[in-house]
């Protein structure tokens, strides 16, 4: 942001909306994401209603204020400069889950763990696969999070986007372009506000136990003591990202506190102090020398946020 002027103008204007949201300046970022790492958004807000980010949005494009959604920050790499901008993040009824028979409504700020726990509370399956993606419903939906052969595309029936001339739509799945780690909002300027899940009736114990299984299968592969944004890159088309870079002579190579992890090389680590700026590095360096030894350019996954 342009000056510390700016910045109190608009904490100003957000305050003197009929509901102000949660605001917060100078928020370090290392604490809103699972790497750990990265510096301060100029703001940091939080909103817990449509109408509240509506408005919100509307402030902070009136000022030619850059404004990212933040879901749980489990995909995003942020610069330890922090972000010119502000974080804008859901909760309150933006983060509600409800079950109504088969159907699981739930708001973007919702975690996809309360969305599985809500499901086998309801005997209701489908949704294990994502028990154990530590991102939000949001995210999920951005990113068409998926693992152990789901994907949310299997199991949204709709969502509803906020386009920026402050229009709700609710969209039907097969309208929202989903792919692998794709959907429409990766070409399209548009915030989820909520997604509506259909399930199918199954054995609450049979589900939980599948969840349970999920779980264990993820601690005995992945590095999930350390702080990281899980894969770090896509899985390339006929071939697995950690198995290349193995393959590359890469498991354990560390750049500072940054390393490939030695469990599972497709996961970048934060061992302990890892700035942003290294994890970067490492993540250039590993596909450099996957390209140089295989000759497959690995796509990353992750998503680059503010000044490195
Ligand atoms: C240990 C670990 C394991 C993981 N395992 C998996 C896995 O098995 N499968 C998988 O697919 N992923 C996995 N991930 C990655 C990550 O959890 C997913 O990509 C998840 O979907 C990201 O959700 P998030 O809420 O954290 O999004 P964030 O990282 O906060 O944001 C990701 C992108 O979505 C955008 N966004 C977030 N919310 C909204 C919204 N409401 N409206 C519009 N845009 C929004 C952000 O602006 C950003 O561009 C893993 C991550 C970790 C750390």
């Amino acid at each position: 942001m342009s000056s510390m002027n700016a910045a109190a103008e608009i904490v100003r204007a957000l305050r003197a909306l009929q509901e102000p949201p949660a605001v917060l300046t100078d928020e370090r970022m290392d604490a809103h994401c699972s790497f750990k790492t990265g510096g301060p958004a100029d703001l940091y807000i939080e909103v817990t209603g449509s109408g509240q980010l509506r408005e919100v949005l509307r402030i902070l494009r009136d000022s030619e204020i850059p404004a990212f959604i933040l879901g749980r920050g489990t995909n995003i790499l942020v610069g330890d400069l922090g972000y010119r901008g502000a974080v804008v993040t859901m909760a309150g009824d933006l983060a509600e889950v409800t079950v109504s028979g088969n159907r699981i409504r739930a708001g973007a700020g919702a975690s996809l763990a309360s969305v599985a726990a809500a499901a086998a509370g309801a005997g209701l399956a489908g949704m294990e696969f994502a028990a154990g993606i530590p991102g939000s419903v949001g995210g999920g939906i951005v990113m068409n999070a998926g693992a152990y052969g789901g994907e949310l595309c299997q199991v949204v029936e709709t969502v509803s986007l906020l386009f920026p001339d402050g229009e709700i739509r609710e969209m039907k799945g097969e309208e929202m372009e989903f792919g692998y780690r794709t959907s429409l909002l990766k070409r399209v300027q548009a915030v989820v506000t909520e997604a509506v899940f259909v399930l199918r009736e199954g054995d609450p114990e049979e589900i939980r136990a599948g969840i349970r299984e999920l779980a264990q299968k993820r601690r005995d592969k992945q590095p999930l003591e350390y702080p990281s944004a899980g894969s770090t890159f896509k899985r390339p088309e006929g071939a697995y990202a950690g198995k290349l870079i193995e393959d590359a002579g890469l498991k354990g190579l560390s750049i500072g506190d940054a390393q490939v992890s030695e469990k599972h090389c497709g996961f970048l680590i934060n061992r302990g102090s890892a700035a942003s700026a290294e994890i970067r590095a490492l993540i250039e360096e590993v596909q450099r020398r996957v390209l140089e030894n295989s000759g497959v350019e690995l796509e990353r996954e992750v998503i680059y946020l503010g000044e490195f």
